[in-house]
């Protein structure tokens, strides 16, 4: 007997009769091929199907039964939506019972006392083959927009693959496209449509080589099943590569999850829901573009469900310093100190210093990231405050301003009195507006910020080039300075086509009469190739990492120095 092996694997069907002595005997009959479940009633076999996640290939259901009869289970299954389709073999003795029960909707029935073994398994079989049949059939096969395998079919085929070869190790996979529906607002939806026809081109073309199958579910999501451990890195790498002529200015990323060797025990949908978990979780990461669900994956979920449970701890208690990293002035002699950027830590007191990259993405994924920011720009502007009435000097502040903020009500007000209550003007709290959020809802973005610049404050974009293209915003949004992604610096050395771009942010910069902040600047030779280029303002460890407001007063003794000495 081959019974347990592969559990998961073989069909569920449940059988619904009072009397034991018959549920044993089918029972013990089905079990060959079945994994069989059984009730004593309609009530209980109601329980089961509504409680269970199995999928349900059968049910035998005795007609006469004290509590809830089979007429009375037929006709609940019959207006229940996901029940429905369960096909029913009645068992009975009485041929009117049969007539009246094949009207409500039973596939098939079986007499009592019963028929041969051979042909009480063979009516399960064809009534399940049928069923399953239909179910593929009605399923509409084909998504018109990209002609791959529509999400029911989908499911189905599954299924159908699993019954016949399930002994194979598969993957589920989820892809989806980033941001898809700025494609869609930015170049329009027929442009939107072309990137997921392409896309679903690509990953046909893969899936055939894969043996894999493939398709569309909701508007930007692909799913796909195929055998276990493909490489992923490098499917994403060709749909990338395939994608970049499409919308030449759009950068379009791609997110991956992947949930390896599907644990067959669960369902279709379960597996799926396990790999778009993965995708999920990286929404908003700019450095991933893979996730695989995995065991640690429990681990991390719990570990950000941590975080955010502690967050409001850390905002009302001392968990939370904002540091400070110097942004210098090198088109003069001497490099001087311009302003700095507030850059959040989070000292926890169990996990131990936790980096942004942790955390931001998460908190700007659930809205907390507004709690978190406001937290920020009062700590900033308490400090800019102090600062300046310590040394007599002001060092304007740069808080990180998130999309979501755009979204606050009271943005204005907040910043207005901020400045009030800590003696400030709208020169000394400059605000860092990261480039993607730009694209994210441009008209609301446009009318804040037109709205900011009319009160005085002065606008950064952050990370500038590193996303979504934003030269048409530039036209669209007045601004007061680039950041330049740091990627660029990065490179800069490293390939032409990076110091090109460089060259090119410092010339549309200079169109627009903007300063450039070149961010992540490390060494001298970077500093120096930047300077030549004409580029104004310098922030990275080449002068110092971000550092606590202690250490930050040693540059601002020094600038005052300087100063001094500058005068004579
Ligand atoms: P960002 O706004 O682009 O900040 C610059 C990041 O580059 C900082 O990372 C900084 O420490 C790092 N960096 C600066 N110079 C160098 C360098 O020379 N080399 C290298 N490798 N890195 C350098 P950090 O502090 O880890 O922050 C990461 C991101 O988290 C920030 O990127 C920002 O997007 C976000 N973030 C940090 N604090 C806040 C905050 O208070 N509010 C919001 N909304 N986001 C924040
Ligand atoms: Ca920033
Ligand atoms: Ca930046």
């Amino acid at each position: 007997m081959h019974h347990n092996e592969k559990n998961g694997l073989r069909r569920h069907i449940l059988i619904v009769e009072d009397e034991p002595i018959n549920r044993e005997i089918l029972a013990n009959l089905l079990s060959t091929e079945y994994e069989v479940h059984s009730a004593g009633n309609g009530k209980q076999a109601l329980d089961i199907l509504q409680s269970s996640e199995h999928r349900w290939s059968l049910i035998l259901l005795d007609l006469l039964m004290p509590v809830m009869d089979g007429f009375e289970l037929i006709e609940i299954l019959r207006n229940d939506e996901k029940l429905r389709s369960i096909p029913v073999i009645v068992m009975t003795s009485e041929k009117e019972a049969e007539v009246k029960s094949i009207r409500m909707g039973a596939a098939d029935f079986i007499t009592k006392p019963y028929d041969m073994p051979d042909v009480i398994l063979a009516r399960c079989e064809r009534t399940i083959e049928l069923q399953e049949d239909q179910s593929i059939i009605r399923a509409a096969e084909k998504d018109v927009l990209t002609g791959l395998y529509t999400r029911d079919f989908f499911a189905e085929y599954i299924r159908q693959i699993e019954g016949t070869d399930p002994g194979k190790k598969r993957d589920a996979v989820v892809f989806n496209v980033d941001h898809f529906h700025l494609v869609n607002e930015l170049y329009g939806r027929s442009q939107g449509d072309r990137v997921l026809i392409r896309i679903a081109e690509l990953l046909t073309e893969v899936l055939n080589n894969e043996d894999g199958i493939g398709c569309r579910t909701e508007a930007d999501y692909f799913y796909c099943y195929c055998d276990s451990g493909l490489d992923y890195e490098m499917v994403l790498e060709k749909l990338l590569k395939g994608l970049s002529d499409i919308i030449p200015t759009a950068h379009i990323r791609l997110r991956v999850g992947v949930y390896r060797d599907v644990y067959k025990e669960l369902s279709v949908e379960n597996w799926f829901d396990r790999a778009k978990t993965a995708c999920d979780l990286i929404r908003g990461d700019y450095s991933r573009q893979i996730e695989y669900y995995s065991n640690d994956f429990y681990e991390k979920t719990k570990y950000q469900e941590k975080l955010i449970n502690d967050i409001d701890g850390a905002i009302s208690g001392k968990d939370l310093i904002v540091y400070y990293q110097p942004k210098y002035d090198i088109q003069g002699g001497e490099p001087s100190l311009r302003s700095a950027e507030a850059l959040i830590r989070w000292k926890h007191p169990e996990l131990g210093m936790i980096n942004p990259g942790e955390f931001i993405p998460l908190f700007e994924s659930n809205g907390l990231i507004q709690k978190l920011d406001h937290f920020v720009w009062e700590e900033a502007a308490r400090q800019t405050g102090e600062w300046r009435r310590k040394y007599g000097i002001s060092v304007p502040i740069s808080v990180n301003v998130s999309r979501m903020d755009i979204y606050y009500p009271q943005l204005r007000e907040m910043f207005k009195k901020l400045l009030d209550d800590n003696g400030l003007d709208t020169k000394q709290l400059l605000l860092e507006i990261t480039e993607s959020a730009y694209a994210d809802n441009a008209e609301q973005l446009v009318t804040v910020i037109e709205s900011l610049r009319k009160d005085g404050f002065m606008i950064e974009m952050d990370d500038f080039g590193s996303g979504y293209s934003s030269l048409n915003m530039l036209t669209m949004i007045p601004i007061d300075a680039l950041k330049m992604d740091m990627k660029f610096i990065r490179n800069m050395q490293k390939d032409e086509k990076s110091m090109k771009l460089v060259e090119l942010i410092l010339d549309i910069a200079q169109f627009l009469h903007v300063p450039v902040i070149a961010e992540g600047v490390e060494t001298e030779v970077q500093m120096n190739l930047l300077k030549e280029r004409g580029c104004d303002i310098i922030q990275g460890y080449y002068f110092s990492r971000p550092v606590p407001p202690e250490e930050f007063e040693v540059f601002i003794e020094k600038e005052v120095a300087r100063r001094k000495a500058e005068q004579g």
